[in-house]
């Protein structure tokens, strides 16, 4: 059995049966955050805490990627198994829009405004035969 373990700290809770997005939250003014900042983007205050942005989002803007991105991202994706997939952003409860590889990569299968909801996947495989695992959004549906 492989680990499924996260790509990056601290974007979303794992392991967990049932992921939420973390951001971060002014306490001064309430301001939200994707990812979690230290620093407020709004008042500039320091007093920010860690906050659970939820699992579902309402597409705010999207675009099919079509071909394969630049170092350093590293998948296990090469350019003769690379898919098109899309990219958006996708605007949590709080009002945060948070950037998100989409698992939809059709035009057709994408409209703005429609709900979203938060999926943990594969991203690649580390050399212990762990599985990085990163998030990404998939239609849930009309809003
Ligand atoms: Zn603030």
């Amino acid at each position: 059995m492989s680990n499924q373990i996260a790509l990056h700290e601290g974007l979303f809770t794992w392991p967990s049966s049932k992921p939420q997005l973390l951001g971060s939250r002014c306490t001064q003014c309430a301001e939200a955050a994707f990812p979690a900042q230290p620093d407020c983007r709004s008042c500039g205050s320091r007093d920010t805490t860690i906050v659970e942005l939820g699992d579902h989002g309402i597409l705010w803007t999207w675009t099919i990627q079509t071909f394969m991105p630049k170092q350093p991202y590293h998948s296990d994706e090469t350019p003769e198994t690379f898919r098109p997939y899309g990219v958006g952003y996708v605007e949590m409860p709080g009002g945060v829009r948070v950037e998100a590889r989409l698992q939809a990569n059709s035009p057709d299968q994408l409209e703005i405004g429609m709900l979203m909801k938060l999926d943990i996947i594969p991203f690649r495989t580390d050399e212990n035969g762990d599985q990085k695992m990163t998030f990404s959004f998939s239609s849930a549906g009309k809003a």
